[in-house]
């Protein structure tokens, strides 16, 4: 059964049950000194998501000319979610656009997408021809004719949705993932956790921790409709107050806990973290960074009742492709943790420099082909063309994707490495280093900049940006703080780097690039 059709099953066997649930922080902390803070619920139901979905499709099919994607701006209102759907009931691919997004990346990808219009839950200071914010959508979901017709929804080659990426030239990618790849994913992704694949499962609360224009959340969104659960969305305000954070996770009753490895180690930061705050919690489905062996033994402590489960994959094979459960048997003997190993549908190979196999043990680039491997990059024929191609496999032809991870192969499980280009991944966000720079080089006064990871016990902890000014600043605090407020117009938090170096001029290679081995050693 497709996505689409399964959802409208679940909304007919149990409309009443809530699909997803939001606490949105009313901006004042706590009410007195008392255990609950100031929040408004927000949830929906099953058949409120899909009744509301189906009339705001209607109203995009009949008044959109044209079925380019839309732009879906916000956090974690349940409206948001109402909107996706709305979107892929029409016939059109969502792109979301989380408000943690700075305006001008917000800009750079409208301008990449072109939507015929932009739907925003959530306020958005940009002025474009059409913005549908939540009071219109609202009124257009009451006033709608009626809901659009099954016929007119995205059919298996469609796109449905679109999720940017940091991109390595300034400009962020759009990676485009069809209904079929959305399927073939959730169809594998209900078979990792043992209790998705009971009766138990079916109805199960999914932890969204993960922002919606990340494709992690992707993972929690589609595999509780799929299985008629309730999704507890984590606003981010809450995710930073530990104390709000675990008195959320506590109302939740989670049995399913999706996000990196990073937001978990900060929920284990409190010692109070474990049973008694999830007694419901039976799977937890890491992606996205590495897995730590120390981390996975925490929580099997921690959850003595839970498993724990390791996905890798980058968002242009749709989400993870790989999957391995942590025992305490593999955390204490396996040091680095295995990804897992490929879901059926899925082939990985390790390839050297030149396009060639290597042997099982050699380490070389991470090769994915199969069946949820992305259509390509949004409007990047050429980008397309360097990471993506097609081979056939037992007589059937499968697009793969270069990911520009390292990693080997041990039996059938599959190792990771690192990167063999300058993405990292920083407190579980992924970002290419020259994006950064690109942006840095962008702000009057630079000519040059590099910014390289700083590494602790393995791991990126900051980041430092070398500078080669016009001029030398007089008081380089200063311009290091005038650059980090600068850099903020452009960038995420997470991708300003923490510590300025003013150099007269950046070292090179022979090829002329920046030699970033002089500046920091063993970057790649
Ligand atoms: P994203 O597209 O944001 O999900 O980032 C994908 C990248 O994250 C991959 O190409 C890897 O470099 C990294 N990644 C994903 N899963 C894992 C994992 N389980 N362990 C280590 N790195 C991972």
């Amino acid at each position: 059964m497709t996505i689409l059709e399964k959802i409208a099953e679940n909304a007919q066997k149990h409309p009443r049950r809530p699909a997803y649930y939001y606490e949105k922080p009313a901006g004042g902390g706590y009410k007195g000194d008392g255990e609950i803070p100031c929040h408004k619920a927000r949830s929906i139901s099953w058949g409120d998501l899909d009744e509301q979905s189906g009339r705001l499709a209607y109203y995009l099919d009949k008044s959109l000319g044209t079925r380019t994607p839309v732009v879906v701006y916000g956090h974690k209102d349940p409206l948001m979610l109402v909107c996706f759907l709305a979107c892929v009931k029409s016939g059109r691919a969502y792109c979301p656009i989380d408000v943690s997004v700075p305006s001008k990346r917000v800009d750079a990808v409208i301008r990449e997408v072109q939507p015929e219009v932009i739907m925003a839950t959530e306020e958005l200071s940009l002025s474009y021809q059409q913005i549908l914010f939540a009071e219109d959508i609202h009124k257009i979901i009451e006033t709608a004719a009626g809901a659009a017709a099954r016929e007119r929804a995205v059919a298996a080659q469609d796109v449905f949705y679109i999720i940017f990426t940091s991109g390595s030239t300034g400009v962020p990618k759009g990676v485009q993932i069809t209904r079929d790849c959305l399927d073939h994913f959730i169809e594998w992704g209900l078979t990792l956790g043992s209790l998705l694949e009971t009766e138990e499962g079916e109805g199960c609360v999914f932890l969204n921790q993960a922002p919606f224009s990340f494709d992690l959340s992707v993972m929690d969104l589609y595999l509780s409709l799929y299985s008629g659960g309730t999704i507890w969305a984590l606003d981010r305000k809450i995710q930073g107050n530990m104390r709000e954070l675990l008195a959320s996770l506590k109302r939740s009753r989670a049995a399913v806990w999706v996000s990196t490895p990073s937001f978990a180690e900060v929920c284990l930061s409190d010692p109070s973290f474990g049973e008694a705050v999830l007694p419901d919690l039976r799977t937890f489905l890491f992606c996205g960074e590495t897995l730590a062996n120390r981390t996975a033994q925490r929580l099997l402590e921690a959850f003595p009742r839970a498993e724990v489960v390791n996905t890798y994959g980058p968002t242009e094979s749709t989400v993870a492709v790989t999957g391995v459960t942590v025992t305490r048997e593999l955390a204490g003997e396996v040091n680095p943790l295995p990804v897992g190993k490929a879901r059926k549908g899925t082939w990985i190979f390790i390839m050297d420099e030149e396009g060639n196999l290597l042997p099982e043990g050699e380490s070389g680039e991470i090769v994915i082909a199969g069946d949820t491997v992305s259509a390509g990059y949004w409007n990047a024929p050429e980008r397309t063309g360097q990471s993506f191609g097609s081979m056939e496999i037992e007589g059937r032809a499968y697009r793969f994707y270069r990911t520009g991870d390292r990693g080997y192969q041990k039996g059938e499980q599959l190792f990771y490495c690192g990167r063999m280009d300058l993405q990292i991944k920083l407190h579980g966000y992924r970002m290419e280093l020259e994006d950064i720079e690109q942006n840095i080089m962008k702000l009057p006064g630079i000519r040059r900049a590099a910014v390289l990871p700083v590494r602790r016990g393995g791991q990126v902890r900051s980041l430092s940006a070398f500078v080669a000014a016009e001029e030398m600043p007089k008081d380089a605090f200063a311009e290091s703080q005038r650059l980090r407020e600068a850099l903020r117009r452009f960038l995420p938090d997470y991708m300003i780097p923490k510590k300025f170096v003013f150099l007269e001029s950046l070292p090179l290679t022979v090829n002329g690039k920046v030699d970033r081995r002089v500046l920091g050693g063993d970057i790649l």
